[in-house]
């Protein structure tokens, strides 16, 4: 029986992640459910899968998650505040974690369980894109394991041969892998110009064509930064350099990532766009386990397609691939700057082609330093934000 604490249970992957789960009750049990702030969808959670322990990261909504809990019949052990969430993933109350928190959020409680052993899945791409060289270090330290869970990574991981482990490296070589491809739908607006850019509502542009998720990924799939912070977690997950990461726009989402060999094999992982998959590997890993999704019927299928990116026109892909060509804390300044500058697009206070000109400024300021520790690390994380919103006010 597998223990298994999601983090960031109420969100798209957290889903995902318990719907896999409650199919599988003799092997998976969720023993830790934790959400931001959202009280109702998580004492419904608790309901369906009564978890030994409840986790809410607001401290101000602990009296009301226990009142709650209480009249709806649960009688499971309820914390509050972010201490708590990094705690509960080093608990003894799990052995698995699915780090399903989005943003730099999700770094401290991804580090703790990787220190702890856990046996991590990651979805939390922004804590790799911060911390990778300290998160794998924590992940080989620990004695657990990193099973990646964005869909891309997942399919790397699928196609490669089995001594490239994230955070084995270098063993890309060894391997005989050439280059790894990763798929990219293109986004809402595949195919725009500019000028057909300028007036975006967050609404439009979290309308994914493939996928449901949470409106900060969403946001950054349609600028394409989702892809560039995909191309930073590929090269610390499997040790690939950048040149050896390409990335290709495949709208249909049903190929999710390439590996290229020496002997011009190309292997790939196919499958309907459902996350479901992707976890379902995760948990079980090196088994299999029925994962609900559908199987892909390949007649039934448009054509595939395949093109390249527009750089020019989606430039947050350009600038993800400058920041891991700097290297150092440049990854973990884009992402910080990212964030602000998402967050601000879906407040309505700017428009979606400064995204990139936010993190732009953002990287140009503060020039790449070597990532020393986490407290420093955290530190630069908090002046690139600082650095975002000043240029966000002087431009309104
Ligand atoms: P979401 O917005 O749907 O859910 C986020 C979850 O994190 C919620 O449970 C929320 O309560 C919690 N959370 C948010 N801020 C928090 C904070 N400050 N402290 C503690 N908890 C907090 O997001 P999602 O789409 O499920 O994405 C989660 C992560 O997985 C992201 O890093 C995303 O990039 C990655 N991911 C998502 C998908 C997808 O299909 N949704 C695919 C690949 C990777
Ligand atoms: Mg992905």
């Amino acid at each position: 029986m597998n223990n298994v604490a999601v983090l960031g249970a109420t969100g798209s992957i957290g889903g995902s992640t318990l719907d896999v789960i409650a199919r599988h009750p003799d092997r998976f049990r969720a023993t830790v459910l934790t959400a931001h702030r959202n009280v109702e969808a998580l004492v419904a959670l608790c309901v369906q899968h009564r978890p030994q322990l409840a986790v809410i990261a607001d401290a101000a909504m602990q009296a009301e998650l226990a009142r709650r809990l209480r009249a709806a019949g649960v009688h499971c052990e309820v914390a509050s505040g972010h201490a708590a969430v990094t705690a509960a993933a080093a608990s003894n109350l799990c052995d698995t974690v699915v780090a399903a928190i989005v943003g730099a959020a999700g770094l401290a409680s991804t580090l703790a369980a990787a220190r702890a052993g856990k046996r991590l899945l990651l979805a939390n791409k922004e804590s790799i894109v911060m911390a990778g060289p300290l998160l794998l270090d924590a992940v080989n330290r620990g004695g657990g394991a990193l099973i990646p869970v964005d869909s891309e990574h997942n399919a790397l991981f699928q196609c490669l041969p089995p001594q490239c482990l994230p955070g084995q490296q270098p063993a890309l070589r060894k391997g005989g892998v050439r280059r790894l491809i990763l798929t990219a739908s293109g986004g809402p607006f595949r195919g725009r110009t500019r000028a057909q850019l300028a007036d975006i509502t967050p609404e439009q542009a979290c309308k994914h064509p493939n996928w449901v998720m949470g409106r900060k990924i969403s946001v950054d799939s349609a600028t394409l930064m989702n892809k560039g912070l995909e191309v930073i977690e590929a090269h610390h997950l499997f040790g690939a350099p950048a040149d050896a990461i390409d990335v290709v726009v495949h709208p249909q989402s049903l190929i999710h990532s390439m590996v290229e060999y020496d002997d011009g094999s190309v292997l790939a992982q196919l499958g309907n766009p459902d996350m479901r998959t992707a976890i379902a590997h995760a948990l079980a890993w090196p088994e299999r386990v029925e994962a609900g999704v559908a199987p892909l019927d390949l007649t039934a299928c448009a054509p595939l397609q395949f093109e390249p990116p527009d750089l020019l026109t989606f430039r947050c892909l350009a600038l993800a691939f400058q920041a891991l060509r700097e290297g150092g804390d440049a990854p973990a300044v884009l992402n910080a700057a990212n964030e602000i500058a998402v967050e601000a697009f879906l407040a309505g206070a700017l428009p979606f082609l400064s995204i990139a000109d936010v993190v732009e400024a953002v990287l140009a300021e503060l020039p790449a330093q070597a990532v020393v520790d986490v407290e420093s690390l955290c530190e630069r994380d908090r002046v690139a934000r600082e650095a975002a919103r000043r240029i966000l006010r002087n431009a309104c």
